[in-house]
């Protein structure tokens, strides 16, 4: 059970939320952008940078209009999907917390229960963040591209995949293109398992 009776009840605490070091430096909560009722697909992130900030939206950068590309083309919409972050708020340097115990908090408090609230069928898990901080593994580009159970109180398919920032990364380098035809190969099959259509 979600310690929240609504979705919107929920939105405006996590709006609130000041419970800790990683958001007071820039004072402002992302909040997830998407189908905020029984979406079919969460999609995953790491955190806001500069760019989510300042839009208040998540994936609005230049690793998120590739990433929005894909979703379209394969289907995924405001009507089946909710876009969110591990962390809602932006981290001091743009650089993830290192510090698992103050993640973890941050998680239990307000994805865990977005997730518990929403009841999604699938998540699309972007990068090595969501992949330790929801399946409690490590090694994306092992473990990417493979279907993983989540059992909160139901049972929610997972498939991890590289980030878009990463893979946007690569893009000049001689591995690029197999990492980007692996990226939207993930998507693809969410899609597809998904039963989204086109
Ligand atoms: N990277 C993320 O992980 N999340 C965002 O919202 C933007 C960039």
């Amino acid at each position: 059970m979600s310690d929240y009776e609504d979705y919107a009840c929920f939105e405006d605490c996590k709006n609130k939320c000041r419970a800790c070091s990683i958001g007071p430096i820039y004072d402002k909560v992302v909040l997830s952008t998407g189908c905020k009722t029984n979406p079919k697909v969460m999609i995953i992130g790491e955190a806001p940078g500069k760019d989510e900030i300042e839009a208040g939206e998540p994936f609005v950068g230049k690793a998120g209009k590739l990433l929005r590309l894909v979703l379209k083309n394969c289907g995924f919409c405001k009507a089946n999907t909710l876009i969110s972050n591990i962390i809602p708020c932006r981290p001091e340097n743009n650089k993830f917390p290192q510090d698992v115990q103050l993640v973890k908090d941050c998680y239990d408090r307000w994805l865990k229960n977005e997730i518990l609230l929403l009841q999604p069928d699938y998540m699309l898990l972007l990068g090595a963040q969501p992949l330790k901080y929801i399946l409690n593994m490590s090694g994306i580009t092992n473990l990417r591209g493979k279907w993983y159970d989540y059992t909160l109180n139901k049972v929610i398919k997972c498939m991890p995949t590289f980030h878009p920032s990463y893979v946007l990364r690569k893009q000049y380098m001689k591995e690029g293109k197999i990492i980007k035809r692996d990226f939207e190969r993930d998507i693809k099959m969410v899609a597809t398992q998904a039963g989204l259509v086109v």
